[in-house]
């Protein structure tokens, strides 16, 4: 497997690789692998030239502690990226990403980057839109993978193909990977007690039944199990942060007829922020 460090290296190998009519996919990560990742690996194992990207984003993270905490486990990446044959890794520098950036951080996203994670978290979908603009820029893939596991920050990706690379970049959608017991799979994991995994799933629970109410009736009512749900769960002290339910093409508030739609939730177990979607 390729190591690349430095953005003009990566760049003279992807001109060359596109040059010769190679097909390259990107799969963009910040690293400590898991299960969720793997499965963006797995489903690109028939493509031509793949590259993992690991940069820890710090313009994405709210709180420097946070960000400085970040796991990192580089020894186990490596070994996992060989066992899928991936054949470049690209790690650029904090100097290369973000001081010898212009990071357009004026850009007006769309309404929906507001709202949600958006609205808890400023500036974190500029920091992601950013950085992922300049790894489209830097690979000039012809794939990108992404989880649904993080569905907002897929429909902006899926935004930023259509502003800024006339939809010629094809975002492979990845389904969420969970623990045995529900809980999607997240590097945040790793900071939750077995205890607090424990409660941790049960909001996945809670998403279950409401997909099975709503379904059987109709989405009209949500806003009363909303706060049956917040109720119980703040018992075992998990504070939501929030629980909507939202259609999933754009975001928008659903009518009654509308079917295409997810509930999506963020919540904290004790310092720790998980967020989670489910289809209905
Ligand atoms: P991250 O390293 O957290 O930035 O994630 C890199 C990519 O992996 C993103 O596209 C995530 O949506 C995806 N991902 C993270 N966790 C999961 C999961 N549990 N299931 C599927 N995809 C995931």
């Amino acid at each position: 497997m390729n190591i690349i460090n430095s953005v003009e290296e990566q760049e003279k190998l992807c001109n060359r690789l596109t040059d010769d009519n190679i097909k390259i996919s990107l799969i963009p990560t910040m690293g400590n692998l898991h299960l969720g990742h793997e499965s963006l690996l797995k489903a690109s194992l028939n493509d031509d030239y793949r590259i993992v990207s690991l940069f820890v984003n710090p313009l994405q993270f709210n709180n420097y502690k946070d960000y400085e905490n970040y796991p990192k486990t580089i020894k186990k990446d490596l070994k996992i990226l060989k066992s899928y044959n991936i054949d470049c890794l690209f790690m650029p520098s904090k100097e290369d990403m973000i001081l010898k950036t212009n990071h357009d951080i004026e850009r007006k996203l769309p309404d929906f980057a507001n709202i949600l994670c958006g609205k808890f978290r400023k500036s974190h979908f500029q920091g992601v839109y950013s950085i992922v603009k300049k790894l489209f820029n830097i690979i000039k893939p012809q794939k990108a993978y992404f989880g649904k596991k993080d569905f907002q920050q897929l429909l902006l990706i899926k935004y930023l193909v259509k502003e800024c690379f006339k939809n010629n970049i094809e975002i492979i959608e990845c389904e969420t990977i969970r623990e045995k017991n529900g809980l999607a799979m997240s590097s945040r994991n790793n900071n939750l007690s077995i205890k607090q995994n424990r409660l941790a799933a049960l909001v996945y629970n809670e998403l279950v039944s409401l997909k099975k109410s709503l379904k059987n009736n109709n989405i009209s009512l949500f806003p009363k199990l909303r706060e049956e749900i917040i109720r119980k769960l703040s018992k075992q002290d998990i504070k939501i942060e929030y629980l909507d339910i939202l259609c999933r093409n754009n975001l928008n508030t659903p009518t009654e007829k509308d079917i295409d739609v997810n509930i999506f939730v963020a919540f904290y177990i004790g310092d720790v922020r998980l967020i989670d979607n489910i289809e209905i």
